[in-house]
């Protein structure tokens, strides 16, 4: 076997979204584009035999054919954007497809992919903050993250955080310190609040003061694009809506070339160094759902909002965001992607936990409106009483904070089955809550 065959497995056109070598974007879609219309223009990766689908690059090791080469991959000139690989904990070809639909996705300039949410975000917040590092963040986060912040990383890696209410962007820019903040950190649509970020405006304040702006768009994949409206870097949990399947555990960290790069740096970057990258055959997995991620929210936001809308008409006390007394309601009609919707989730405060728990003991085992269960994005639905299950690690000031109520249950609203169909599911609950105390 000659140097040709290694020649002769790489590609054409070498438009890989990690090479940053002539600065220009390689991803070429309009900063404004649908996520569906940018999914649809990157590249096709087919199998190696010709099938339809990519092959699974599973090797955790690759091989050369000159001991020369695999000095230059370790400085650097031979990488990735020529399809050179070391290492799969460092780059994969499988994990770097998906990782360039994520980007295509949220229309940043490259992506990689994680072995969870969680890997995404700290692994970011490593790269980006050093000791004696400060993030700005919102008060309403999701539980693991406001952990990190709140305990783990000032107290394992001296970076502080000042949590503040991002819909007052006074307190937002007067608590970014010029020179020693170095992320905004806020969640596009929050958990379990709903409260939908300002993200122009945010990035406005942030980007005035030199700081890097992070959104979660776990909640919102399609329905927002946090860098289309400028901020920097998006991170997701693949877990949750993107996957779809509530049987795979992923992230991924959406953002520069620059940034990704430094991330996977042998000498000091966080996801080479930690070491939280994604499996190659989960990577292949995940690549086969994206497809028709944009099938499945407008689905889910669909029988969100006409459970939401029928729900409150019954009087009950709704937030979401797809309603006009959602308090931002205009802001994400004006900064969401067209014809998506308002998110896939909505929230009921029945304002006693007892009440939370007998309103989803009915659905579940009388109804079969839903599973109680935590995480979202599932074709089933998921419900969950917040306060005291992923919240439960906030304090009961830092939960009011957060706007989560004790009786507060959150609902990812599945498209299994017919709309009518769970929509009488949901009545039959309501009339066994209703026999035993008032529904409102
Ligand atoms: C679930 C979730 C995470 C964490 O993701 P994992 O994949 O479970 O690590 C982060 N942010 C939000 C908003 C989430 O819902």
């Amino acid at each position: 076997m000659a140097e040709s065959a290694v020649v002769n497995r790489k590609r054409s056109g070498t438009d890989d979204v990690v090479s940053e070598n002539d600065g220009k974007r390689k991803n070429v879609v309009a900063p404004d584009m649908d996520p569906a219309a940018a999914l649809a223009l990157t590249r096709h990766e087919f199998g190696e035999h010709g099938g339809v689908n990519m092959s699974i690059e599973a090797s955790a090791t690759f091989t050369v054919m000159e001991p020369e080469t695999l000095c230059r991959m370790f400085t650097g000139e031979l990488g990735p954007d020529r399809d050179f690989f070391i290492y799969s904990r460092h780059f994969n070809p499988t994990v770097l497809n998906l990782g360039r639909h994520m980007a295509a996705l949220e229309g940043t300039e490259a992506a990689y992919c994680t072995a969870s949410g969680m890997a995404a975000i700290s692994s970011v917040l490593l790269q980006l903050c050093s000791s004696g590092g400060h993030v700005v963040a919102s008060t309403t986060l999701y539980g693991g993250t406001h952990a990190l912040l709140t305990h783990f990383l000032p107290g394992k890696c001296n970076i502080s955080t000042t949590f503040v209410d991002i819909s007052d962007l006074e307190s937002v820019e007067s608590a970014i310190v010029e020179g020693k903040t170095n992320v905004l950190y806020f969640e596009s649509m929050a958990n379990p609040s709903l409260k939908v970020a300002n993200i122009p405006e945010l990035c406005r304040v942030g980007h005035a003061k030199g700081v890097t702006v992070v959104t979660d768009n776990t909640f919102a994949p399609m329905v927002i694009s946090p860098a289309r409206l400028g901020a920097d870097v998006v991170v997701h949990s693949i877990s949750k809506f993107i996957s779809g399947g509530a049987d795979i555990i992923a992230g991924a960290v959406c953002g520069p070339a620059s940034l990704v790069n430094s991330m996977m740096d042998l000498h000091d970057g966080s996801l080479m160094l930690l070491g939280p990258t994604m499996n190659a055959k989960v990577a292949f997995e995940l690549s086969e759902r994206i497809p028709h991620l944009s099938l499945r929210m407008k689905e889910h936001c669909h029988r969100a909002l006409v459970f939401a809308t029928r729900l409150k008409k019954l009087g009950l006390k709704v937030i979401y965001p797809g309603l006009e007394d959602h308090p931002q309601h205009e802001l994400l009609k004006s900064i969401a992607n067209r014809e998506y919707g308002y998110g896939g989730l909505l929230c009921i405060d029945m304002e006693t936990v007892e009440r939370a728990n007998l309103l989803m003991a009915h659905l579940q085992n009388d109804a079969q409106f839903g599973f109680m269960a935590v995480s979202l994005g599932y074709y089933e639905t998921l419900m969950s009483c917040s306060g005291s299950s992923t919240s439960s690690g906030m304090t009961e000031e830092e939960q009011k904070l957060a706007g989560i109520s004790p009786g507060l249950v959150r609902m990812s609203i599945g498209y299994i089955g017919t709309l009518e169909q769970k929509w009488s599911q949901m009545e039959i609950a309501l009339d066994r809550f209703q026999e035993k105390q008032p529904l409102v």
